[in-house]
C-alpha cells in the first residue's frame, strides 16, 4: 500500500537530514530516505560529511595537531616532553566514536522531530513517487507533494591513479590508515588534500603533495595563498606545483607493497616517485547514480550536478534538489541552508539564501578561512576596493599562545567602504571569519567594524586591526594609508 506524504528526502548527509528537520518543524509530514550501511552493516544518517568527511577529518586533525605540540610545540613554553608515542589504532578509534555519538544524534533528531527515518534506496519515479528499496530489496512505492534530491558527492577517480584500496586510496581510505605512511603522496593540494597531507605529516609521513595547476589554492586570495603555501611548506608538506600525475604502478618488494606515480613536473620533465600509500584527492563529483528514473522529468547540467535554480527547484515541479548533487560550493553548511531554504518554501515561506556569503575553510594548522569576494576577483571585475591587513605577529593573543603565522585582510569597497571580502590564515581563522560574514550580512562598513568595542586580549582584535587598517586608522601596526 502506498504511503503519502507531504515531503521525502532522499538522503540524510547535512544538506538532507536539515531539510527533513525543518520541514517535519514546519508540521510537515516527513519521510527521509538513506542508504549508508556502517561497518556492521547497519543504516546510518549524516552523509559524507558525519560518516567520512567533515567531522572524521577534523578527528584526526585534531588529534594529530595535539601530537605534534606535545612532541614539538610545548618546549617554547618551557614545557618538557619525553617519550610522546602515537597511538595509531587509538586515535582511529576516538574518531570513530564521535562518528558514532553524532551520526546517531542525527537519528535521534529525526525521531525527536517525528520524521520517518527509511534506511534504503529511494528513487525519483514520475509524478512525485518514489521507489523506496529497503535493505532486505524489497520496494515500496512512496508519494509526496514534495521530493528533496540530497544524494550528495562522491570522489573523483582518474584513470591514472586507480584506487585499490590497499596502496591507492581516495579520502575515505585515507581517514583509516592502520600505521603512519613513511612515503605519502597525495594527489591534489585542494582543501582535502591539504588537511588530510597534514594529519599524517604531523604523524611522521614524509608528504609530497603533486599538484597540476601552476597556482597554490587558485580559488583563494593569493596573497593568503602565498602565505599559507609558506607556512605549510615549513611544516614539512612539500607542496609541487605544476605537477600532473600521468601514471601510478603498483610495486612489491618482499611484502612490502609501494606506488610508482609518474608525473610531468614544473619543466615539463617525466619525473618517477614512489610511495608507501598515495591519496587521490582531485575533486569530488555530484553522485545521481540509481536516484532517477528516466521519466522523473528532473534534468542534469553539463557537469552531471541536478540543475537547479536559485531556489533549488529542479525542473520538475515539486522536485526540489540541495547540497553537493547542485552547483555551487560543495560545503556541508551550504547544502544545510539550502535545505532550509528549501523546506520553508515548501511551507509556503518565502526564504532566500544569499550564496554570496559562503564561508569557506581549510582545517590545517592555522586555519585558512575566507568568505566574500578576493583581489583577483575584484580585480577583474574593475571594482575599486581598499585593503586592511594586521599581521597576528603583531597580535599579543596570538604571541601569548605561539601562534604567530598568519595574518587578517578585509577587503572594502573605495566609494561606500562597505565590506567586500575577508581572507584569513592565523590561528582560529575559521571563527574570526564568521565575524566578518555576520557584519558583511548586515551590511557593514569596515568603519563600522572598526567603531565596536573588542576584547582584549583576543585573536579578534585582528579583525578588528585589519578593519580598521582599511582606512588607514589602525593602531597597532603601521598604517599603509594614513587618514
Ligand atoms: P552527502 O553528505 O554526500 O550525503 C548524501 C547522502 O545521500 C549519503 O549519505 C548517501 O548515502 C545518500 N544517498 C545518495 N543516493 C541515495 C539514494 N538513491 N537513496 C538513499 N540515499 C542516498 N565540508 C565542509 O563544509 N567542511 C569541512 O570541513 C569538510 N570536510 C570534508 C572532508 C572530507 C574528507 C570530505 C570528503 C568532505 C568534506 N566536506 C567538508 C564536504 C562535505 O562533506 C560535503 O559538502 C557534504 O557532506 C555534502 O552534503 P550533502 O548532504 O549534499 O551530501
Ligand atoms: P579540490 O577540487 O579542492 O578537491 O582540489 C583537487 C585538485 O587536484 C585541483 O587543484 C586539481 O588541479 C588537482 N588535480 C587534478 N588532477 C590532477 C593530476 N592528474 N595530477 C595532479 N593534480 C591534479
Amino acid at each position: 500500500m502506498s504511503e503519502k506524504y507531504d515531503v521525502i528526502v532522499i538522503g540524510s548527509g547535512p544538506a538532507g537530514y536539515v531539510a527533513a528537520i525543518r520541514a517535519a518543524q514546519l508540521g510537515l509530514k516527513t519521510a527521509c530516505i538513506e542508504k549508508w550501511k556502517n561497518a556492521e552493516g547497519k543504516g546510518v544518517n549524516g552523509g559524507t560529511c558525519l560518516n567520512v568527511g567533515c567531522i572524521p577529518s577534523k578527528a584526526l586533525l585534531d588529534s594529530s595537531y595535539k601530537f605534534y605540540e606535545a612532541k614539538e610545540a610545548l618546549a617554547v613554553h618551557g614545557i618538557k616532553t619525553s617519550g610522546v608515542e602515537i597511538d595509531v589504532p587509538g586515535m582511529l578509534g576516538r574518531k570513530e566514536g564521535i562518528v558514532k555519538q553524532l551520526t546517531g544524534g542525527i537519528s535521534g533528531l529525526l525521531l525527536a522531530n517525528k520524521v520517518t527515518s527509511l534506511f534504503g534506496t529511494g528513487k525519483l519515479l514520475a509524478g512525485h513517487k518514489v521507489g523506496y528499496t529497503n535493505f532486505d530489496g524489497v520496494e515500496t512505492i512512496l508519494e509526496a507533494n514534495n521530493v528533496i534530491l540530497a544524494s550528495g558527492s562522491i570522489p573523483v577517480n582518474i584513470p591514472v591513479a586507480p584506487v585499490d584500496n590497499e596502496a591507492i586510496v581516495d579520502s575515505t581510505g585515507a581517514l583509516a590508515f592502520q600505521e603512519i605512511p613513511e612515503r605519502l603522496g597525495v594527489i591534489g593540494a585542494g582543501v582535502i588534500g591539504l588537511e588530510l597531507g597534514s594529519v599524517w605529516n604531523r604523524l611522521g609521513s614524509k608528504v609530497v603533495c603533486l599538484e597540476a595547476m601552476d597556482s597554490f589554492l587558485a580559488m583563494m586570495d593569493q596573497q593568503i595563498a602565498k602565505e599559507t603555501q609558506k607556512i605549510l611548506s615549513k611544516q614539512g608538506l612539500d607542496i609541487r606545483l605544476s605537477c600532473r600525475v600521468t601514471g601510478t604502478q603498483l610495486k612489491t618488494t618482499g611484502d612490502k607493497k609501494e606506488v610508482e606515480v609518474t608525473f610531468t613536473d614544473k619543466e615539463g620533465k617525466e619525473v618517477k616517485e614512489s610511495f608507501d600509500k598515495l591519496i587521490v584527492c582531485v575533486g569530488r563529483r555530484p553522485f545521481t547514480q540509481g536516484l532517477l528514473a528516466e521519466d522523473s522529468g528532473v534534468k542534469l547540467d553539463e557537469r552531471g550536478f541536478i540543475y537547479v535554480n536559485d531556489l533549488c527547484s529542479t525542473s520538475a515541479p515539486g522536485v526540489w534538489a540541495i547540497g553537493d548533487v547542485v552547483r555551487g560550493p560543495m560545503l556541508a553548511h551550504k547544502g544545510s541552508e539550502e535545505g532550509v531554504m528549501v523546506a520553508e518554501r515548501i511551507a509556503g515561506h518565502k526564504a532566500v539564501m544569499n550564496y554570496d556569503l559562503i564561508p569557506s575553510i581549510i582545517y590545517t594548522h592555522p586555519e585558512v578561512a575566507a568568505v566574500g569576494k578576493t583581489e583577483e576577483q575584484l580585480k577583474a571585475a574593475g571594482e575599486k576596493y581598499n585593503v586592511g591587513i594586521f599581521p597576528f605577529a603583531a597580535s599579543g593573543r596570538a604571541l601569548a599562545a605561539d601562534e604567530k603565522d598568519g595574518m587578517v585582510k578585509i577587503i572594502a569597497h573605495a566609494d561606500t567602504d562597505r565590506i567586500l571580502g575577508a581572507h584569513i590564515v592565523g590561528p582560529s581563522a575559521a571563527d574570526l571569519v564568521q565575524q566578518v560574514a555576520i557584519a558583511m550580512e548586515f551590511g557593514s562598513s569596515a568603519e563600522d567594524l572598526g567603531m565596536m568595542v573588542f576584547g582584549h586580549p583576543t585573536l579578534s582584535e585582528a579583525v578588528h586591526e585589519a578593519a580598521l587598517a582599511v582606512n588607514g586608522h589602525a593602531i597597532h601596526i603601521a598604517n599603509r594609508k594614513k587618514k
